[in-house]
């Protein structure tokens, strides 16, 4: 579990100094940021950010990949850094389809809540 301390060396909240939006919403700050950092528009966004989305997310899989092959290793800042751009691309997404990130958020916990109570975390299928 991350705690203050932990943020503060990693200078979490020097990095959004000055913003007290960030401090109050971060899921609504970082939506909006994901928005402004947007380049495609209108009927391609959908596809140029599903396509990022699996792009940043093979990113992931080619390190683990290439440790397994090549024995390359790879830091928790590689890491982290391709799971940010998934995240971007996640973000993007739940933009267009539900609102925000916290909406899928809550979704997801529910829906494995849900789950976990009918002893279904384990197996396949989307309807399970
Ligand atoms: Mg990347």
């Amino acid at each position: 579990m991350i705690n203050k301390n932990d943020l503060e060396m990693l200078g979490y909240f020097e990095m959004f100094q000055g913003s007290t939006d960030y401090m109050e919403d971060p899921v609504r700050f970082y939506s909006q940021f994901v928005e402004d950092k947007m380049l495609t528009k209108g009927n391609d966004r959908l596809f140029e950010n599903v396509l990022g989305l699996c792009g940043e997310s093979g990113e992931v899989a080619e390190k683990v990949k290439k440790l397994l092959r090549d024995r390359t290793k790879f830091s928790d800042d590689d890491i982290i850094s391709e799971l940010g751009d998934v995240l971007f691309y996640v973000v993007a997404l739940s933009n267009i389809f539900k609102g925000n990130l916290k909406v899928v958020m809550e979704n997801n916990m529910k829906k494995l809540n849900d789950r976990q109570q009918r002893g279904k975390l384990q197996g396949s299928g989307s309807s399970r």
